[in-house]
């Protein structure tokens, strides 16, 4: 009795994270599938929800039933949570990273979480696509704003483990 409308009653997903254990939140289908790199067989991808594990130290994004489980090399682009570097993007709609967010202040340009807010008003965002979370960016945008602005003089801003020359996102 299966079909591609699979729905939740199909076997009980885990709520923790199978290499990790902590426990992540929900994400949809829509997420996963836009997220999924092309190596990531369809059949992996029928499920209606999934979870998102957001341990720093952990390789696995996401997890659902039947044992699915897609890792950082199963997704198209890097995990600000899982990737410390200064050119992750931490707004994915809009393609702003640490470095930018972070030179954005260095300039006295004014923080880059009141741009997002003001095209998050303009409904421009595609977070559920967009963002390995399939969330809203703005909270890590202004935690991370918080942290630059607290930051001693000459410090390292995003503490960059990469070339400089990496390209743009
Ligand atoms: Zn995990």
């Amino acid at each position: 009795m299966r079909c591609c409308a699979e729905g939740e009653a199909a076997g009980e997903a885990p709520s923790s994270c199978p290499r990790c254990d902590v426990v992540g939140h929900e994400v949809g289908r829509d997420t996963v599938g836009a997220m999924a790199t092309l190596v990531v067989p369809a059949p992996l991808l029928v499920h209606r929800t999934y979870r998102y594990c957001a341990t720093e130290a952990c390789p696995v994004v996401y997890y659902g039933r039947g044992g699915v489980v897609l890792g950082r090399q199963h997704v198209r682009v890097p995990v600000n949570a899982k990737d410390s570097g200064a050119d992750v993007p931490l707004c994915y709609c809009f393609a702003h990273t640490r470095r930018s967010v972070a030179e954005k202040m260095d300039a006295r340009e004014g923080p880059t979480s009141a741009l997002i807010a003001r095209e998050i008003e303009a409904g421009n965002c595609a977070c559920e696509l967009r963002n390995p979370t399939g969330r809203c960016c703005l909270g890590d945008v202004r935690r991370y704003e918080k942290e630059v602005a607290h930051r001693p003089p000459g410090t390292d801003f995003a503490r960059d483990r990469k070339p400089r020359s990496r390209g743009g996102p």
